[in-house]
């Protein structure tokens, strides 16, 4: 008898013990902005963001500063839902609800520096999703403009995005087919969404001087992803640069 409460007692200190440490352990977590109750370790995603950009960016010849500066510092993982957020720096696109899919990161890189993005530029981009390709950019460029299909996607990166103070975005919730004439000129239009042949109004929309870079090709299909560049007389060049694998652009 004397035995077993004795055994109970040091159960209860080892469970008060280690209930304490985990408390003082987290003191660095801070709350997410996920909208519901939940602990992310800032500094545990800091390390995997840093990793994330020598493993899987640097070491794949992205070479741009700026973008692997922009690449480290913006939180990719408070763009993506809670439920898969262990996964937000893994070398994969990750889900982000309503069947949509946030690039992988290298993907995000690559094409940012396709576009050149200089500090000065105004930048359309169509298919926002969770904002994190919009959260990039606004790092780089003067102003972004991004269009989302799905209204609910559009209405929570519009937060997201607002809340985290990228105050250089604006969301638009549209088909983005068709571009955003009222900002138009752009000095770059990035799509992230496969189309089965490039949008004559995002290349009407493009400055003379101007890239653009689209996913091209059907669902099934092998997709390239096209560079699209716009010279100074408004002659238009079209380039394969990679077969990539994106979801489809849809249209309203
Ligand atoms: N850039 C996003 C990921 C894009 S996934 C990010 O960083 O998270 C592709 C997105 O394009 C989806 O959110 C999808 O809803 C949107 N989309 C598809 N067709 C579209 C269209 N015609 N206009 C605007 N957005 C579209």
């Amino acid at each position: 008898m004397k035995i077993s409460m004795v055994v109970f007692i040091i159960s209860c200190l080892v469970v008060v013990i280690s209930c304490a440490t985990l408390l003082i352990y987290n003191k660095n977590k801070v709350l997410a902005m996920s909208g519901r109750d939940s602990f992310v370790d800032e500094d545990a995603f800091t390390r995997q963001r840093k990793r994330m950009v020598e493993e899987q960016i640097a070491y794949r010849d992205i070479k741009d500063k700026r973008v692997l500066e922009a690449m480290e510092s913006v939180p990719r993982h408070l763009f993506i839902p809670e439920e898969v957020r262990f996964s937000s720096y893994y070398d994969q696109p990750v889900p982000i609800g309503f069947g949509q899919t946030i690039s992988q990161p290298y993907i995000v890189a690559f094409m940012t520096e396709l576009l050149k993005p200089e500090s000065d530029d105004v930048v359309l981009e169509v298919g926002t999703g969770s904002g994190y390709q919009a959260a990039i950019l606004a790092r780089l460029v003067k102003q972004v403009y991004t269009i989302e299909l799905v209204e609910d996607l559009g209405k929570e990166a519009r937060n997201r995005l607002k809340t985290l103070g990228y105050g250089n975005v604006e969301v638009m919730i549209g088909d983005g087919y068709k571009g955003w004439p009222e900002h138009a000129p752009f000095n770059a239009v990035i799509v992230t969404a496969a189309a089965e042949h490039i949008p004559q109004p995002l290349i009407d929309q493009l400055k003379p001087g101007g890239r653009m870079v689209i996913p091209v090709g059907g669902v099934y299909a092998v997709q390239e992803l096209m560079l699209i560049t716009k010279d100074v007389s408004s002659k238009v060049v079209k380039e394969s640069i990679i077969p990539v694998r994106f979801v489809p652009l849809l249209r309203k």
